[in-house]
C-alpha cells in the first residue's frame, strides 16, 4: 500500500500545479488582451469662427448625425481673448492665454522686442509659442505619432519638435486634400494616434457677412457637407466608430453695424500709443511716459468700452500676467467696433469679446467608442479639452487649467476596446502559444509522474524482497 500512497502525492502535486497554471492563464487572459491601458486614437476637428447654435440656424443634418452618435456640449466657455490663436492653443495646452503666452492674433514681445502677426502670417518665432509645450510634443516625447493639418502653430518648431507629419500653412489647399492627408497618416505602417484638422470657415464668412445675415446659411451647409465628407471618408478607411472625433471651433461671432462704432481718434492722440491687438479687445502700447494721460483719456471716454490698466483686468479673465499683455486693454461691449475712426474698414462680424458672452462660444461634438451616444452636457471649459485628450491618448498631461473631472462624464461608462488587424495578430499569437506552452507543461508533467511511478515501484521491489526473505 505505501508504495501506491506515495505514488500519487506527485502526481496529485503535479496535477494542481497544472490546473493553477491554467486558473491563472485564463484570469490573465482578458487583461492581457484588453490593449493595456486607455490608450486611443482621436482625431480634433477645428472650424475656425463656428458659433455653438450654428447647428440651429439652417438643416445641418452631419452635425446631428455625429450628435446622436455621440456627445453634445452646449455650452463651451472658451478663453480671453476669444480669438483664433489664443484659443486653438488652449485646446492642445489646457492653459489660459497668460499662461501659454499666446495672448492674441497679434502680439509685441517687450522683452525679446519681436512682434508676432497672424494677418502678416509672421507666426514662426518658437519664442513666442515656448511659455508652454503643446500636446504633440508630449505625445511624441512618449513615443506615439502626431499628423496635423494647418493647426495653429503646427508648422511651427516648439522644444525642439514638429509634429512627426505636418502641412505647413497654406490656406489655398482644400479641406479634401488635409483630410485625405490625415487619413493616410491614421492608415500607414507606421500610423500617428493624434490627429489634427483645421478649417479656415466659417470664419471668413462670418467676418465679412455678419452672423446674422441669411447668406450665412449657404456657409454653414457648406461646412455641414464638409463634416459629412469627413465622416465618409473615415467610414470609408475603416476609421469611423474605431477613432474618437472631437468636432469644436475656437469661437463664435457677433453681428458689427456701422452705428455701433467707437472711435479712438476723438479721444486721444493717435501720436501717444500704439495698436497692437485690434478690436473688440485693443492691446494698447502707450510711448514712454504717457500711460497715465492715454489711460485717463480713454477710462471714460465711451459708454460702451471698457478700459483697463493691465494691473485692472479682472480676475476671471486669466489675462494679467504675461509680459505680452500690453499696458491698457480697451475691450467693447457685445457688436460694437473699437477703430480709429470711420475711415476705417468695416466688417459685419467678430469676436475677441468677454468669453462670459454665449455668442462667443463654439460648437463642440464628441463622437467615438469613448463617449456616450446621444447625450448632452450643459456647460464646459475649453481648457478641460487638454486632459480629456491626454485621457483619450493615454499620455500624461502636463500641468494646466482645465479639470479631467468636469468633463468625464461625457466618456462612456466602460471604453470598448476596438480591435485592429495587428490587435488580432496579437490576440491569436498570444492564445497559440499560450496553448502550446499548456500542452508542453501537460506533457512534461506526465513524463515526470510516470517516472516517478516507475522509479518507485523499482525502489519498492528492491526494498521489499528482503522482507519477504524474512
Ligand atoms: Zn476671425
Amino acid at each position: 500500500m505505501l508504495p501506491q500512497k506515495r505514488g500519487r502525492i506527485p502526481s496529485r502535486i503535479a496535477m494542481n500545479c497544472c490546473w493553477k497554471v491554467l486558473a491563472i492563464f485564463l484570469l490573465l487572459l482578458p487583461s492581457a488582451l484588453s490593449l493595456q491601458p486607455a490608450q486611443s486614437r482621436v482625431l480634433l476637428v477645428s472650424f475656425d469662427g463656428f458659433r455653438w447654435d450654428y447647428i440651429y440656424k439652417v438643416s445641418t443634418p452631419n452635425f446631428h448625425y455625429a450628435m446622436e452618435n455621440g456627445v453634445h456640449v452646449k455650452q463651451v466657455t472658451n478663453v480671453f481673448i476669444t480669438k483664433t490663436y489664443p484659443n486653438h492653443y488652449t485646446m492642445v495646452t489646457g492653459l489660459y492665454a497668460e499662461s501659454h503666452g499666446i495672448v492674441a492674433n497679434e502680439m509685441y514681445d517687450p522683452i525679446l522686442n519681436e512682434t508676432f502677426s497672424l494677418n502678416k502670417m509672421d507666426t514662426h518665432n518658437s519664442r513666442f509659442w515656448e511659455e508652454a509645450s503643446p500636446i504633440w510634443v508630449t505625445n511624441q516625447r512618449e513615443g506615439h505619432k502626431t499628423g496635423a493639418a494647418m493647426w495653429p502653430g503646427t508648422d511651427v518648431k516648439i522644444h525642439g519638435f514638429f509634429p512627426t507629419h505636418y502641412m505647413p500653412y497654406n490656406e489655398s489647399v482644400s479641406f479634401e486634400d488635409r483630410v485625405a492627408r490625415l487619413i493616410d497618416w491614421f492608415t500607414s505602417e507606421e500610423p500617428i494616434n493624434f490627429g489634427l484638422l483645421y478649417w479656415e470657415q466659417p470664419d471668413e464668412m462670418g467676418h465679412i457677412l455678419g452672423p446674422e445675415n441669411p447668406l450665412m446659411g449657404p456657409i454653414i451647409s457648406d461646412i455641414d457637407q464638409k463634416l459629412g465628407y469627413l465622416m465618409s471618408e473615415l467610414k470609408k478607411a475603416k476609421l469611423w466608430g474605431v477613432i474618437n472625433v472631437i468636432i469644436t471651433s475656437d469661437h463664435g461671432m457677433s453681428q458689427l453695424s456701422s452705428e455701433r462704432l467707437i472711435e479712438l481718434d476723438q479721444y486721444v492722440n493717435r501720436e501717444l500709443y500704439k495698436v497692437i491687438e485690434h478690436s473688440p479687445a485693443v492691446a494698447i502700447l502707450p510711448n514712454e511716459g504717457k500711460l497715465d494721460e492715454v489711460y485717463e483719456t480713454l477710462a471714460n471716454a465711451h459708454p460702451n468700452m471698457t478700459v483697463y490698466k493691465k494691473e485692472q483686468i479682472p480676475d476671471r479673465l486669466h489675462y494679467k500676467h504675461n509680459r505680452k499683455i500690453q499696458p491698457i486693454l480697451a475691450v467693447a461691449d457685445k457688436g460694437w467696433e473699437i477703430v480709429y475712426n470711420k475711415s476705417d474698414g468695416f466688417q459685419f462680424g467678430n469676436h475677441g469679446y468677454d468669453n462670459i458672452l454665449p455668442e462667443m462660444h463654439p460648437i463642440f461634438l464628441a463622437v467615438g467608442p469613448a463617449f456616450r451616444k446621444n447625450a448632452t452636457k450643459e456647460v464646459m471649459n475649453a481648457t478641460d479639452i487638454y486632459p480629456l485628450l491626454c485621457h483619450l491618448l493615454g499620455i500624461n498631461a502636463l500641468p494646466n487649467n482645465g479639470s479631467f473631472n468636469a468633463v468625464k462624464d461625457i466618456l462612456a461608462e466602460e471604453v470598448p476596446v476596438v480591435f485592429g488587424a495587428d490587435t488580432y495578430a496579437t490576440i491569436v499569437g498570444v492564445f497559440l502559444g499560450s496553448f502550446l506552452v499548456i500542452v508542453f507543461i501537460a506533457v512534461f508533467v506526465k513524463h515526470f509522474i510516470f517516472t516517478q511511478l516507475n522509479t518507485m515501484q523499482v525502489q519498492h521491489t528492491e526494498a521489499a524482497q528482503p522482507l519477504l526473505q524474512d
